[in-house]
């Protein structure tokens, strides 16, 4: 087995992997970090889970000298998540070496950022508005970035930003060096990649190698009053590193973060109606491992990777199967397992069994110190959805964009349901449903799609009214 030790990486950033906790490396891991190492461009087809984070971060921090203060190293990420995600991941990789990484994202206040990078930034991870925003003020400084690399470049693409990313790799050194990163190769990230890296080495690793993890899973039978005591004495009990608790909404979120936090625990509540950047600040110290205990929406909790959570308990039961296995994927920290704790109703046992029939498991009654053989859950990966299966008929589909998309918590079963019950058609005839981070896009037959056009917009899809229109093609 190959060790972190083995793959060429300096003391002191070895001994931050060590502090992360990190025991050996992923495949992408170990098959990018030696070439980059040793200068090569690389292409990682790899996706959020792989621990491709570490793969280009670990060289990346490798290179940069501290004792120069400038931008050394650029990460480009399509999303503020993935940026904040990022960030809180080279930090803790470069902290022994006292390599200072900056975020820059759309969404919070420009002038604020634009006073982190003059006071240093050694690496900088921004949204590609953003930075380019910043490049056109003269804030932020390329001549000196001798590393790059795209993050999730599919995803850049599907968003439009792949101009913009040209454009500022245009005003990097032609000399750097660089990295993309992607889930899926379409034909235009390959140019890019043709264009942009110089002979690269192609490392590609089995989508969800990582995602399938294994959780011992319970279910509690509990009424509704008793919930919170429940609750509170299970976590007694259980006593996690770090959990999450899943709430059906945001007014039972805000309600359950006071009951617990009036009980002097450690909480803090993550839903839809606070501010982004109250969001941000409770993601970051969850993420850090300062707050040990969040109680969550599904939407709100969705940007967040909180792999390092021992624990998951759904004080609400998931609106659906998908939800569960979303929820409690939650818990796949590499290599070890956690625990996921269900909440049922007397009047919920149905939706029970339906979960465990999904699952493809069933669910141990909780008692303290209770154990069961861990399951693997194979979570489904968050990025994309998977397109359905073309059907039969003339084949002819029309593209349609809706106006909301991951944000918004949508699932593709959410737009396929409000396509079927506003028309009638049935939901096969909904195609290539594709949930990008603030879109949608979908395919329907030809002869139906003005209908599906009239009768979803205005519709509420994910409690937001949606506007469908058809794709520029
Ligand atoms: P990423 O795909 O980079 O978003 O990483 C997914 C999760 O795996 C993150 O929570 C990382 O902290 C974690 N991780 C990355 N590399 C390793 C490793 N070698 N061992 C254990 N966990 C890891």
């Amino acid at each position: 087995m190959t060790r972190f030790a083995d793959l060429g990486l300096d003391p002191d950033i070895l001994e931050a992997v060590h502090d992360v906790g990190y025991e050996t490396p992923t495949p992408i891991q170990e098959e990018a970090v030696p070439p980059l190492l040793h200068g090569h461009d690389v292409i990682g087809q790899a996706q959020t889970g792989s621990g491709k984070t570490a793969a280009f971060g670990l060289p990346m921090l490798q290179y940069v000298n501290p004792a120069e203060h400038e931008v050394q190293g650029l990460v480009l990420t399509p999303t503020r998540e993935l940026c904040i995600q990022v960030t809180q991941a080279l930090r803790a990789y470069g902290r022994r070496k006292g390599v200072d990484v900056v975020a820059v994202f759309g969404g919070a206040p420009i002038r604020s950022q634009q006073a982190q990078l003059r006071g240093g930034g050694h690496v900088v991870v921004g949204t590609v508005g953003r930075v380019k925003d910043l490049i056109s003020r003269h804030a932020l400084l390329l001549h000196g970035c001798r590393f790059v690399v795209l993050d999730e470049a599919d995803e850049m693409l599907d968003l439009g930003f792949l101009e913009d990313v040209e454009r500022i790799l245009a005003l990097t050194p032609s000399s750097r060096q660089t990295a993309l990163f992607s889930a899926t190769m379409p034909p235009e990230i390959r140019r890019l990649a043709d264009q942009y890296l110089y002979d690269p080495v192609t490392v590609k690793v089995q989508a969800m190698t990582l995602t399938v993890e294994t959780v011992e899973q319970f279910s509690l039978g509990v009424r509704p009053r008793e919930k919170p005591d429940r609750l509170v004495a299970v976590l007694a009990a259980e006593r996690p590193e770090q959990a999450i608790v899943f709430v059906r909404t945001k007014a039972r979120c805000e309600q359950l973060y006071r009951t617990l936090r009036d009980r002097g625990m450690n909480v803090k509540a993550l839903h839809g109606d606070m501010t982004q950047g109250a969001r941000d600040g409770v993601m970051i110290s969850f993420k850090d491992g300062r707050l040990p205990l969040l109680v969550a929406t599904d939407v709100a909790a969705r940007g967040l990777d909180i792999s390092g959570v021992s624990h998951v308990i759904n004080y609400d039961i998931p609106t659906s199967p998908d939800v569960y296995v979303h929820r409690i994927g939650r818990t796949a920290r590499v290599g070890r397992s956690g625990r996921a704790i269900t909440f049922a109703e007397p009047q919920q046992l149905r939706e029970l069994r339906a979960i465990e029939n999904h699952a493809g498991v069933t669910l141990a009654p909780w008692v303290e110190d209770a154990h069961v053989a861990p399951t693997a859950v194979k979570a489904k990966p968050r990025r994309h959805s998977k397109p359905h299966d073309r059907v039969d008929g003339d084949g002819r589909g029309r593209k349609l964009i809706a106006s909301i998309g991951r944000a918004a918590g949508l699932e593709p079963s959410d737009i396929i349901h409000a396509i079927t019950a506003a028309t009638g058609l049935d939901g096969e005839a909904v195609r290539n449903v594709r949930v990008l981070e603030r879109f949608t896009l979908l395919e329907v037959p030809e002869q139906d799609a003005e209908r599906v056009v009239d009768r979803v917009t205005g519709t509420e899809v994910c409690g937001q009214p949606v506007k469908l229109e058809p794709a520029a093609t």
